[in-house]
């Protein structure tokens, strides 16, 4: 007998190859890239991903069969497959991880348990206990229940031991049903029935409604509204333009005159009315452009180093252009959404409704349009602007990718796997669809201007502003020295207050930065010293006044604000630190009239919160806004005569080889908010160390002082770009087996590496990260230094032989084992 298989990717994190047994007609109509729900494990359905059919069985199990094949056409193309691969080895992990991030999770069917009654059922109801009987009772009325209707029922999440006793006791079964998630929206539309298609009857039958006007005055709408739009009407449009109610209509449709049907319509709409055409650029906007297309002759990167405001958007903007014109895609990829919604607006004046815009912000719905646009190569989708998860986009023809502000660490995915990061993806998609790629930044992350020192990526220059606006003048204020002068207001110095005053008397607007959220990051016990912890991590709880709660910003743990010391009972609670909360408050207390707004993750929530605030920021509805890091990223505000940065040392002290280059982008990427346009902007920088090297770097706008600086030390202490890091954490409920397993490790990691080539100092730990214990888990970090000439793959295959090893002794078997490459 003929069998036929299929192998496919599963989104679960294992490494293994999964087969299944498919039809013949099946294995001539399958094509890699299809879904197919299948059964796994005992009751479990996934999607998966078809990759090869072939007609050799499994070895070492039995294969299933497919439940059913979910696509007609391919949902995923072949390059995304490679690219898919490729990340996997490279990253270090499996495909099915990187297919579960990839793919919306919309086209990821969920299965779902369902109880249903056990009509074979015969004991008595008084052997039910009562979660049991409430169950029962509930089976009773309604045919089938959910396990989330079981749970609301019960009141409890873990409803498995109920489930489990009932199951036993034959009361009820279960049963797995399938359910695509996505569902089209679809738009209710109107027409004349075909009947009236031809002049006469149609002539007919306005004659007839001579008599009943106002269904006249419909079919007259109708026709002029398909005369003038020559697209399909909308039921509500047509309501909207006739004026007559919806019983007159619903009257015309009983008749049958007109007919409706249903058309599905995408969610995300651009609104706007006609484009415009792109900006005329200044002489070194143009210098920019040329000397860009120059280098993408010789080069596949380049990297845009312009100063603030000096118009790279505009520069980008051209560029997308010509791409567009040769009927390519471009990708735009920016690092978070707080930029988006100014550049949204922006891309859509030039390029109307080609933008498509993919990110996690956006539902599930307006991801999968987005996905099938590209599918269809559809002109909606022409230009892609998103977070780093649109690299896995069914891209067909992509000429472009820009990569704004590239220089930010949250283009790194932190976790879960794959722990990529969005720009180095950029460049490798590039290469795969023959794109060229263009950084962009104010201050150039040093991995990137080192590829461009090299001549491994090109380099353009823009150093002037846009108007040939000033950078603004930064001044640092020594708050030390005026804490011992009594010249400071709660955390204000008198330097920040006088300029806060009189820009607010100027009526123009301010941003003041401090990288802390909530009130105060410690509370203090005056008496015996004690401050709150969290109880699942190893950090103290970040006291947030306006919720009168203590919270934890690693595991999202909460308490309410306690009244007196939890250790001795004393009521003298001191808190110490400074969080977005407390400068605002500072500030309403200081300046009483002024209009006051905050941005930070606790006041953005919801996909319109950054919309709300930014607006409310560019309509002047805000004088003063507060923010944390969020506020520093590429926003466009005309009217910011001064950024504060409340205090520079907290980003100073970051134990992180990167804290220095990190503090001065941030410095002067929250300065280059101030005075866009005519007037030149003012920044103060408060800080105890006004003699901190970067401090004096970056207040003098010093890149290329920073960045020798950092080559040096980089080199010399073995960090990128001289040698990639490779991080493995490890992570356990109990210490001492964390401890332990971490040891273990490290010493084959020693005993693999460390001869020849390899120095003892190029690998580090187990140690314990800052925090070390987040969400009960104890942490133990190891990471290797690999020299650039020393092969990647063969350290990741010893890495994985270590792996295995390890996963093979029974007491390590708990221990979660993660694999961070070029780890930030
Ligand atoms: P960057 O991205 O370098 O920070 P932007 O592209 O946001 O700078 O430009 C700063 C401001 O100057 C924006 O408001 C932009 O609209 C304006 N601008 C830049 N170039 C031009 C130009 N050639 N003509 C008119 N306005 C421009
Ligand atoms: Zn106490
Ligand atoms: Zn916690």
């Amino acid at each position: 007998m003929q069998q036929y298989f299929v192998d496919v990717i599963l989104p679960i994190p294992l490494e293994k190859q999964f087969t299944y047994r498919i039809a013949e007609e099946e294995y001539h109509s399958l094509q890699p890239g299809m879904r197919i729900a299948v059964p796994f494990g005992k009751s479990k359905v996934y999607t998966a991903l078809a990759f090869r059919v072939h007609r050799t069985p499994p070895q070492l199990y039995e294969a299933k069969e497919i439940h059913k094949i979910l696509d007609e056409t391919p949902l995923v193309t072949n390059k995304q497959m490679e690219l898919w691969f490729w990340m996997a080895s490279y990253y270090m992990c499996t495909v099915g991880e990187v297919f579960r991030a990839a793919l919306p999770g919309g086209l990821l069917l969920e299965s779902e348990t369902i109880v249903l009654r056990n009509d074979d059922f015969k004991g008595g109801e008084e052997e039910l206990k009562d979660d049991e009987w409430l169950i029962f009772e509930a089976l009773q009325h309604q045919p089938i229940l959910k396990v989330n209707e079981i749970a609301a029922i019960l009141d409890k999440k873990n409803t498995l031991p109920v489930l489990k006793r009932l199951l036993e006791k034959g009361i009820v079964k279960v049963k797995e049903k399938i359910q695509e998630r996505y569902k089209p929206k679809l738009l209710r539309f109107v027409q004349i029935a075909s009947r009236y298609a031809d002049e006469a009857s149609l002539r007919e039958l306005l004659d007839e409604m001579s008599r009943a006007p106002k269904q006249r005055e419909v079919l007259l709408s109708l026709f002029s509204l398909s005369a003038t739009t020559r697209k399909p009407v909308k039921l509500k449009t047509l309501q909207e333009s006739s004026g007559a109610s919806a019983a007159v209509i619903k009257s015309l449709l009983d008749k049958e005159i007109l007919e409706d049907y249903y058309l599905q319509t995408d969610r995300v709409k651009y609104s706007g009315g006609s484009t415009e055409p792109s900006v005329t650029l200044n002489e070194y906007q143009d210098k920019a452009l040329k000397e860009i297309r120059d280098q993408f002759e010789e080069k596949d990167v380049s990297l845009l180093y312009g100063v603030t405001s000096s118009g790279k958007t505009e520069v980008y903007v051209k560029l997308i252009e010509e791409v567009i014109a040769r009927g390519q895609q471009v990708l735009y990829l920016l690092p978070e959404i707080a930029l988006t919604s100014q550049l949204i607006g922006r891309l859509q004046r030039y390029f109307g409704d080609k933008v498509s815009v993919y990110h996690s912000k956006y539902s599930n719905n307006e991801r999968i349009e987005v996905w099938y646009h590209l599918l269809d190569r559809s002109s909606r989708a022409q230009i892609v602007l998103g977070a780093r998860s649109a690299v896995f986009l069914p891209f067909s023809d992509l000429g472009l990718i820009v990569v704004d502000e590239e220089h930010e660490s949250s283009f790194k995915q932190y976790d879960p796997a794959p722990r990529y990061h969005g720009r180095d993806m950029a460049i490798v998609l590039g290469k795969m669809y023959g794109a060229k790629v263009l950084l962009g930044s104010a201050t150039p992350s040093v991995e990137s201007s080192y590829n461009a020192k090299t001549g491994k990526y090109g380099l353009v220059g823009l150093s002037r502003r846009y108007g040939n606006v000033l950078l603004p003048e930064m001044e640092l204020v020594d708050i030390k020295e005026r804490t011992r002068k009594k010249r400071m207001k709660a955390h204000f110095s008198d330097r920040m207050i006088e300029e806060i005053e009189e820009v607010l008397s100027e009526g123009e607007q301010l941003i003041l930065f401090q990288n802390r959220r909530g009130y105060a990051p410690v509370m203090e016990c005056e008496e015996c010293g004690h401050t709150p912890q969290c109880p699942n991590c190893d950090v103290s709880l970040t006291y947030h006044r306006n919720r009168k709660q203590l919270r934890c910003h690693y595991c999202g743990y909460a308490m309410a604000l306690p009244k007196s010391c939890v250790a001795c009972g004393s009521h003298s609670l001191n808190v110490k630190g400074l969080g977005t909360e407390q400068v605002e408050e500072e500030l309403r207390t200081l300046f009483p009239h002024a209009r006051i707004g905050r941005m930070d993750s606790d006041t953005t929530r919801g996909k319109y919160g950054y919309e709300k605030i930014i607006s409310a920021f560019e309509q002047h509805e805000i004088d003063i806004l507060v923010g944390t890091q969020m506020i520093t990223k590429g926003l466009d505000f005309r009217k910011v005569s001064l950024v504060g940065i409340m205090n520079a040392d907290s980003l100073l002290n970051y134990p992180d080889f990167r804290a220095f280059e990190r503090s001065f982008q941030l410095i002067i990427q929250v300065a280059g908010r101030a005075g866009r346009t005519e007037k030149r902007g003012k920044v103060l920088i408060q800080t105890y160390n006004p003699y901190h090297q970067i401090l004096q770097q970056a207040s003098m706008n010093k890149y290329k002082d920073m960045l020798n600086d950092q080559l040096n030390e980089r080199k010399q202490f073995a960090y990128p770009p001289f040698f990639r890091l490779i991080r493995i954490s490890i992570r356990h409920r109990n210490y001492q087996i964390a401890e332990e397993a971490a040891n273990w490790f490290a010493g084959s990691v020693r005993n693999s590496f460390v001869s020849g080539e390899w120095k003892k100092d190029y690998i580090l730990g187990p140690e314990s990260p800052a925090i070390g214990r987040i969400r009960n888990q104890y942490i133990k970090d190891i990471t290797i230094k690999i020299p650039r000439d020393q092969s990647l793959k063969t350290v990741k295959g010893v890495l994985w032989r270590i792996k295995n090893s390890f996963s093979a002794i029974s007491t390590y078997r708990s221990v979660r084992l993660i694999f961070d490459v070029d780890c930030y």
